[in-house]
């Protein structure tokens, strides 16, 4: 039997965030590798979100094209999305992919988180992801054909000490995944989330070699490409990715409680005396769309009839 054929991107442009470093440059070369235009966008600034320069994309497509690949930078902050989309439709003519991958870091302990970093995060990861994403959805609707990727983080997904603005956000484009995968599904546009760890200029600079060796962004562009293939019908989902490990995140919801009865108020002590029933996860579910807890108003509606 035939081998079945490469995952290629021939004829489709995809435009990569933040992409003259890390992650970002490693999925522009490996989309131009299987065929793909690509817009590498990167303001070429410093970790913290200070500084620019033509330097980051322009090293990035120069490799690209050494290869023999097709490739434009793009030197705006992704707060003016619609600039990186005109960017991919002026020299390619539409735009298929876009990776929201571009980022900084403001790390502060909560209590010390100014207003100033707070926004900035902000700026970049939510507002960015939302502006570059806006500006290409009519096209994506038009042509019903979209790819999407939101760069979420563990630290958003379970919190991390230090990073209260971060988390903020990047748990933050989950949500805006969900919603752009329920609004984008009747024009072919799928939208999901990862949350990437690899070895990059965002991590500690003391991490020994042997775990960078491990943390390779090679092990996580691979399952973006995968995303972002054509044949690939997966929307709406969350995975964590690193180290050539990739795992899907779900929601689990506890089979839970009706607490109040009829004819009498709902009390404090009635959350109290079934806590151990709601946080039980024996007869857990996973919960997938908004409807659900709506749903359960009918069970609410038979328990309480016979409670009274
Ligand atoms: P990186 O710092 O190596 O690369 C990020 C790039 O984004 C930089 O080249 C930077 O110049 C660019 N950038 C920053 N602000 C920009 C803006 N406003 N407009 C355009 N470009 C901008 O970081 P990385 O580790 O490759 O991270 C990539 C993404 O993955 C980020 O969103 C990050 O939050 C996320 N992430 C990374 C890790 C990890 O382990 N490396 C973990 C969780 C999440």
């Amino acid at each position: 039997m035939a081998a079945p054929a490469a995952l290629r991107f021939d004829g489709r442009v995809a435009l990569v965030t933040g992409a003259g470093n890390g992650l970002g440059r490693q999925y522009a070369l490996m989309f131009a590798s299987r065929g793909a235009a690509v817009v590498v966008n990167d303001l070429g600034g410093d970790l913290n979100g200070g500084g620019k320069s033509t330097k980051a994309a322009d090293i990035v497509v120069d490799e690209i094209r050494s290869k023999g690949g097709n490739a434009v930078a793009n030197y705006d902050s992704v707060e003016n999305g619609a600039r990186l989309v005109q960017t991919a439709l002026e020299n390619f003519g539409r735009i298929d992919i876009i990776v929201n991958n571009a980022g900084i870091l403001r790390d502060n302990l909560f209590a010390r988180t100014s207003d100033t970093d707070w926004d900035l995060v902000h700026r970049v990861h939510s507002r960015g992801a939302f502006q570059v994403t806006r500006a290409a959805w009519p096209h994506m609707k038009k042509q019903k054909y979209g790819r999407i990727i939101m760069t979420s983080s563990s630290a958003g997904i379970y919190g991390n000490i230090g990073q209260a603005s971060y988390s903020t956000a990047k748990l933050g484009l989950v949500g805006l995944s969900y919603t752009l995968s329920d609004e984008g599904i009747k024009y072919n546009i799928n939208c999901n989330a990862i949350a990437p760890f690899a070895a990059s200029r965002m991590m500690t600079p003391v991490v020994p070699d042997e775990v960078v060796a491990q943390l390779k962004p090679d092990y996580v562009a691979p399952v973006v490409l995968y995303l972002c293939h054509e044949s690939c019908d997966e929307t709406g989902s969350l995975f964590e990715v690193g180290a050539g490990w990739i795992a899907k995140l779900k929601w689990s919801r506890s089979h839970g409680a009706v607490v109040r009865k009829k004819g009498v108020p709902m009390l404090p002590e009635d959350v109290r005396d079934n806590w151990n029933k709601i946080t039980d996860f024996t007869n857990f579910t996973f919960p997938e769309n908004f409807q659900r807890p709506y749903l359960v108003l009918n069970e609410i509606e038979s328990d309480t009839d016979t409670s009274a």
